[in-house]
Formats: structure tokens, sequence, C-alpha cells
């Protein structure tokens, strides 16, 4: 936090006339402000929200309640002779009252002639392009590990028991990711149930990270028990993925080797892709969150880069973890002429994360097609590889039939080989439904499954890759040109 102090007070003293400090923790954020206004000895604070008004300023207390004009034209009237740092909170709100954006912009240039400083806090706002231009935006980070391990061992002190270095060590690693206020309210739980705190207390730390995650709409967090061993065919990936985990380790840093950055998996529908993203997460004990890009674009108009950012703090504070990106051609193919250039904003900022992040965070990204895909997710050096996952080939097809009839009917051994024959381009999850088909026709008969039921049911379906042949032949055309690589072994 020092770097983040240091540039406050850079700012501060450069007489920036406007900051906006971008932050949930409004709590955390006055505590910082008091620590600088103390460390730039000459300067007094006020703060001011919209209820209570004015605050800090002898004989003006309460004023500008409701008032934000009124506060604006106070700090207009005070004199430079009393340098102030005015922290107002609720600006946000009146992005849209044309007499507030106007007065912000005049003081923008009239306090640069005074050491005032209006410092605004806010989360979600993204002002007009007009405003943004007179504001220095800071964004806060959550507390980082130091701030964590004083805030921990504050806590505990003040419950009358001391931690041991191993437990506030492996509890600071845990409660990173979450605010200030949230490491308070699981600790006030614990305090309450147990009356110290401890390493019982790990779970449900966790569990918090998990409901922070909810909270973000954005990101899901998703249960699963996939193995890559519920993955037939795609053995390449599987190796590549498997060399992938092993990069995670210590003895891969010493190494010198980078952390893994992550994947893009391109391919037809029900190829596996998903099942893929699952399997990676389920078998390398990294929770697996999937982000739902179209909800990074929904809602307020100008919210996308906060809750990108959001999201990416979320995502970094569950690490080792893995990121699913679904559809990543659909979400950001966005077309720069309706959004507003949003998406592509959006966009350049998690590319920078990724070329950047040092975080254990391996992003999953799934495509269909690479007709919408903003060429910058293609270009070398974004994902460590990018893999195309083609339709089945026999031998796949064999494994595929074979791993869904056993997940089903476990003992049951009966030839498949003329169902192989005849789902020539089936999808995986064809492949699948097939099978369930098949049951169904078995049952209703109330016998066993046999293979005339696979055969049948295979007959009655039309594989996607008939009709979207063309497309598919695309894809394979722009793969073989060397852009990525076949997830599956060829066989010759
Ligand atoms: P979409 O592009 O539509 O999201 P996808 O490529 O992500 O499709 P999945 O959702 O992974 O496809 O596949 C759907 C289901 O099909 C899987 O849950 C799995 O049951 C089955 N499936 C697909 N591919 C395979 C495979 N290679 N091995 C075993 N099952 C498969």
């Amino acid at each position: 936090m020092t770097k983040w102090n240091d540039q406050l007070d850079l700012l501060i003293k450069s007489r920036t006339p406007l900051i906006l400090i971008r932050s949930k923790e409004e709590e955390r954020v006055e505590i910082l402000v008091k620590e600088a206004t103390k460390r730039l000895s000459n300067r007094r604070l006020a703060t001011w929200d919209y209820i209570d008004g004015l605050k800090g300023i002898l004989n003006s207390d309460g004023l500008g309640s409701r008032q934000p004009i009124a506060v604006l034209q106070w700090l207009e009237k005070v004199d430079s002779s009393q340098p102030t740092i005015l922290l107002a909170k609720d600006f946000n709100r009146f992005s849209d009252d044309a007499g507030i954006a106007r007065m912000l912009k005049n003081l923008s240039t009239k306090l640069r002639n005074t050491s005032h400083t209006i410092i605004l806090i806010a989360s979600n706002w993204s002002p007009s392009s007009d405003l943004e231009e007179c504001l220095t935006i800071l964004d806060l980070p959550l507390p980082q590990e130091n701030e964590l391990r004083i805030l921990l061992e504050n806590i505990s002190k003040a419950s009358g028991s001391d931690l041991s270095n191993e437990t506030l060590e492996e509890l600071t690693h845990a409660c990173s990711g979450l605010s200030e206020i949230r490491v308070r309210q699981v600790a006030a739980r614990a305090l309450a149930q147990r009356g110290k705190l401890s390493k019982n207390d790990l779970p449900e730390v966790l569990d918090e990270k998990r409901q922070a995650v909810a909270r973000s709409e954005v990101l899901e967090y998703f249960e699963t028990k996939a193995t890559p061993a519920d993955i037939g065919g795609l053995d390449a990936l599987k190796v590549w993925l498997k060399q992938r985990h092993a990069a995670f380790s210590d003895d891969a840093r010493e190494f010198g080797l980078p952390l893994p950055r992550g994947v893009l998996l391109i391919g037809p529908q029900g190829t596996g892709k998903s099942l893929t993203a699952k399997a990676i997460a389920h078998s390398w004990s990294m929770p697996l969150l999937r982000l739902d890009v179209g909800r990074l674009f929904a809602g307020l108009l100008g919210a996308s880069e906060a809750k990108t950012r959001e999201t990416i703090q979320y995502a970094e504070s569950m690490a080792p973890c893995v990121l699913w990106i679904d559809e990543i051609d659909k979400g950001f193919g966005g077309d720069a002429r309706s959004d507003g250039g949003t998406s592509q904003r959006v966009l350049a900022n998690v590319l920078t994360w990724m070329a950047e992040k040092k975080t254990a965070v391996f992003v999953v990204a799934t495509a269909n097609g690479i007709d919408r895909m903003p060429g910058e997710l293609l270009r070398k050096g974004r994902f460590d590889e990018i893999f195309l996952l083609d339709l089945p080939s026999h031998q796949e097809r064999f494994k595929i039939l074979e791993l869904h009839i056993n997940q089903r009917r476990p003992n049951l051994n009966i030839p498949i080989q003329a169902v192989v024959d005849r789902t020539e381009g089936f999808s995986g999850a064809e492949l699948e439904q097939t099978v369930i088909e098949g049951m169904h026709h078995a049952f209703s008969e109330k016998r066993e499954l046999l293979e005339t039921d696979l055969i049948l049911a295979a007959t009655q379906l039309i594989p996607l890759s008939k009709t979207a042949k063309e497309q598919l032949d695309f894809l394979k055309d722009w793969a073989s040109s060397g852009r990525a690589r076949p997830a599956s072994i060829k066989i010759t």
C-alpha cells in the first residue's frame, strides 16, 4: 500500500484539484485519506455526504446537507491560506445533474491556484467523458497481505489471544481478496462462536469469498466433479494440460518457468470445451469461476469497466483458480458503433490483465468460431495455446460412446462398432444424446440396452455438422495454417 499512499500524497501535493478514488470501502478510504492528511501536515480534512453534510470543520458542521452544490460553493470560497481536502461521498448519484457537473468542471480549473483538493469516492461510477477529463482516477486495491496481517493481528490481540505465526500466515493468505469490512465480519462471527481466531476459521473465510463471488453477479462459482477421464479423445489437449498443471508448482518457478496463463478452446458446439474447462478445475483441485461476459455488459452504460475490474479482483482473490470465459467470441465480438466502444475497452482491460497477471488464475476461454472473434485474442502470446476441438474421429467416437454407456449402465458390455461407424460427423454431445435416446427406447420396452437401440437413435438424429458444414470447414482451414493446435491426436 505504500505505493498507493505515495501516489495519493503526490496527487494532493501536486495540487490535483479533482481526484476520484474508486472503491466500495468508504471507511477504509476515509482512514487512508485521514492518514494522508496527517502526513501532509499543513492541510485540514473535511468530509461530506448527502445526509450529514459537511463534517470536520468548526462552525460549518452539517453544511450542504442534501445540497451537493452548496458544499462545492463553500470550498470555492475557502481561503487558500487554509489548504483543505474535501472528501465527498455520494456525488456519483448526481452524474446527470448538469449544474453539479459544471461546478465540478469549473472547480477543476479554479482550484489549481489554491491547495484545495476534492476527493470523490465511489465504487461503480463511470463519469461522463468530459467530466472524466477533469478527474484523476485512483483505484483502491483490496487490502494487501501486510495490511491483512496487521488487521488480523490487531483483531486477535483485542480479543485477548495471540495467533501463532503459522496460523496468522494461513489466515492472512486465505483472507486475501476480501475487503476490510468482510474480514472484520468473518472475524466477528468467529469470535462470537469460538472466542478467538484460529485455523478453524479457514472454511468460513473460503465461504465468505464464495459469497463475494456470487454477489458479483458476473462470476459464477461452479461445482464440478468432471475429470479428464470423463473426456473421450482430445488426447493432445490432455497431454498439454498435464504439462501445464506441473508448471504451477514451486519447482517450476525455481526452474524459471512463468505461471501458465491460459488456453483458448475453439470448436463446434458439443465438442467438449465446457467439459474440458470443468475437468481442468476439478483435476487441478482449483475452484472454477465462470465469467458471464453478457452480464459484464448488462446494466448501466459505462459500468462495464468497473465491473471488469471488480471481477478480476474477485478472480485473483480466489487464486489459484480457473477462470472460465464461456463464448468469448460472442461476448467480446460487440460492434464498436453500437456500444460506444465499450466491448473494445473491456477487452483491452482483460488482455492487459492477462498479459501482466502474476497470480495463479488460469484462463480457459471457449468459442464456437472465429468469425466474430476480435483479432487481438487470436494473436500469439495472448494465451499459452489455442486448441481446435474438431468433431471426434472414429476412435474417439468409440471412446465417447463407451464412456457414456459406462456412466449409465456400468456393467453392460455390448458391441458398439456399428454405431461408431454410423455416427461420423457426430459431436460428443450428440453421441451422448444417442446413448440417452437408445436407453429410452430399451427402457420403454422393459429390456437391457442393445446396439440396435443406439443405431436407431443415431439414424434419427441429424448432427449439427451436416447443417454447419461450411462453418466447420472454414474453421479447420484456418487452424491448419498453424494458428491453432489440434486437440486430438491424429491416427493415420
Ligand atoms: P458449446 O459450444 O455448445 O458450449 P461445448 O463444446 O462446450 O459446447 P460441452 O458442453 O462440453 O460442449 O459438451 C456437452 C456434453 O457433451 C458434455 O457434458 C459431455 O457429456 C458430452 N461430451 C462432449 N464432448 C465429449 C467428449 N469428448 N467426451 C465425453 N463427453 C463429451
